[in-house]
């Protein structure tokens, strides 16, 4: 079997790659070991969905009017931003009819070793079977080994945050209409957050760097504190019932190394490139990109860098940014961090407008109410 782009993994971004290098006519497979398996991703803000351009509406069972960010001593400052909690399942599974319809083909199957071959590129599947492609699409999620085996995928990946979220059920708890993300040592392990899901329903998670993978014991800290911050809201809050947990790795704080090789690409999570939007959007320039390729009969390094160069024109600097503004923010102490939000609280920090205007706006309220930080933040900013 000889497929023109073969994508690996059917995350969000092997989704929509998988979709657009179909969409340009390119023979197009995608694999996944496991295709009943749902990606972890469940909350994506509306300038973010617009700026991938992807229409979530459809798939919104709650809706958030903003972020709620907790500081270590529990001050809070609000910041207004519309965001959904989607409906997972169906949002995946209407993004994999999607690349069918486009015209990939989709199989279920584990893709144990890609290599290099006289005239393209091999894979090696669980079944012992051999397909060739002649150009590789690695969106296997953070622990894939496929491109990274080849060349370095991502810088930092020390800074993979190792991820557990559970969804809970409480009366009347998915109502709250604001995603909340605690920063500082209030947030076992670095972040974590609460995203309301509807009704009954909502999720706990932490994202924990440098602890290692086991984080369970961040999270159960986590559930305590949150109890005990509900308690005067939700009476019989600590009778909440813990239903399905889901773990992972996410990005958000490392960076994309190298992305594409001769016949390779990298996109999603393997590349460091966190969130369901942006992750989707790479997906789609890298999916564009290798099926023009390879109906061009040119799957070399120099072609397929394209998608490299496009991507950091168009999403680079925000990873780049918001790396720099994360490792900042680690840097802070507690009593810093509180200081920060009274001195932010009140102010707009999100006005409306494309990426730089916003960026802009909130770097000069960060640095006029703390100025200490400019130089922290632009040291990161060199670092990265
Ligand atoms: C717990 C958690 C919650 C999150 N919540 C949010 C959120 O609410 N909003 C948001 O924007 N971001 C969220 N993120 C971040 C976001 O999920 C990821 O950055 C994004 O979904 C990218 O996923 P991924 O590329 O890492 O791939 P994954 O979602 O990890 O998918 C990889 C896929 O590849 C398949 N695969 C891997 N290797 C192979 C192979 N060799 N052969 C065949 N198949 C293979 C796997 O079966 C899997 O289906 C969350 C992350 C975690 C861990």
């Amino acid at each position: 079997m000889k497929f023109d782009v073969a994508v690996v993994g059917a995350s969000p971004a092997g989704l929509s790659a998988a979709a657009s290098s179909a969409r340009t006519g390119a023979r197009t497979v995608l694999f996944d070991r496991n295709l009943a398996s749902v990606p972890n991703a469940n909350t994506v803000f509306d300038g973010m969905a617009a700026a991938a351009s992807l229409n979530v509406d459809h798939f919104s069972i709650h809706q958030v009017i903003g972020m709620r960010l907790v500081s270590p001593s529990g001050r809070i400052l609000e910041i207004d931003a519309r965001g959904h909690f989607l409906d997972r399942k169906r949002f995946y599974a209407h993004h994999l009819n999607f690349a069918a319809d486009c015209g990939a083909e989709i199989v279920e199957s584990e893709v144990r070793s890609v290599s290099r071959s006289a005239d393209g590129m091999e894979l090696s599947l669980s079944s012992g079977d051999v397909i060739d492609a002649m150009i590789v699409i690695d969106a296997g999620g953070v622990d894939s080994r496929l491109a990274s085996s080849m060349f370095k995928t991502m810088r930092h990946p020390e800074d993979v945050a190792w991820a557990v979220e559970v969804d809970v059920r409480y009366p009347g708890i998915g109502e709250e209409y604001r995603f909340e993300y605690w920063v500082g040592s209030i947030a076992p392990g670095w972040k974590a957050t609460f995203s309301p899901a509807g009704d009954d329903m909502a999720t706990l998670g932490v994202f924990v760097r440098r602890h290692g993978r086991d984080v369970q014991r961040f999270l159960d800290l986590f559930i305590r504190r949150f109890i005990n911050r509900r308690a005067g809201s939700y009476p019989g809050i600590e009778r909440m019932k813990i239903l399905e947990t889901r773990r992972g790795g996410d990005p958000i704080a490392a960076l994309p190394g190298r992305i594409v090789d001769k016949g390779i690409m990298v996109t999603g999570g393997a590349a460091a490139q966190s969130g369901l939007a942006y992750s989707m959007r790479a997906g789609e320039i890298c999916g564009e990109v290798a099926g023009r390729a390879a109906l061009a009969g040119d799957a070399s390094r120099k072609r397929l860098s394209e998608y490299s160069r496009r991507w950091w024109r168009e999403l680079g600097p925000q990873y780049v940014l918001g790396r720099a503004s994360l490792e900042t923010l680690r840097s802070m102490s507690d009593a810093e961090i509180d200081r920060l939000f009274l001195a932010l609280s009140g102010r707009n920090l999100l006005v409306p407008g494309g990426l730089w205007k916003k960026s802009a706006n909130a770097f000069l309220n960060v640095t006029r109410s703390m100025p200490g930080m400019l130089p922290r933040f632009l040291l990161n900013l060199l670092r990265f």
